[in-house]
């Protein structure tokens, strides 16, 4: 059994390399479909999941509750701004989260330590074309560079 696995998880993984954004369990069977591949949609299911449990895939939700998938850089994992109206991906600067991840883990003596961090929002071209859905919880400006890590020293 383990050959077949094997054999179909590489081409899944192979479809999700060629694209560029977060796709679904579906666009990609579409896209192995269409590249004559004979796969179901439920072994497509099955290798992203495992896929993205050893860390070779990340997972986000989408609005309606769905997963999108995309293949992990080699360099390590992004974070991504997706828009809930077209879903559109683009990566964010995420330097602060690492840092903060990194020094949880420093302070806790946790090993392994891993996080999620999922932003959502209505890109420049859906909502100009849409109505305001009221003031976003939070603002996260990336460009916002002047002090990337404010230490704040607590002098003990
Ligand atoms: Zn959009
Ligand atoms: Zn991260």
């Amino acid at each position: 059994m383990g050959g077949r696995t094997t054999r179909q998880r590489k081409s899944v993984l192979s479809a999700l390399a060629g694209c560029q954004d977060f796709v679904s369990a579906q666009e990609l069977h579409a896209l192995l479909v269409a590249d004559a591949q004979s796969i179901g949609l439920t072994t497509v299911y099955r290798a992203l999941r495992d896929l993205a449990a050893e860390g070779g895939v990340d997972v986000v939700r989408d609005e309606a509750g769905g997963r999108l998938y995309r293949r992990r850089p080699a360099d390590g994992h992004r974070h991504y701004l997706i828009c809930r109206a077209c879903g559109s991906s683009r990566p964010v600067d995420s330097e602060v989260v690492e840092q903060w991840a990194d020094r949880i883990a420093a302070d806790t003596g946790f090993a392994r330590v891993e996080h999620t961090v999922e932003l959502t929002g209505l890109c420049t071209d859906c909502h100009t074309t849409e109505d305001r859905e009221g003031v976003p919880p939070c603002r996260w400006e990336p460009e916002h560079q002047d002090s990337p890590d404010r230490a704040r020293s607590c002098a003990s």
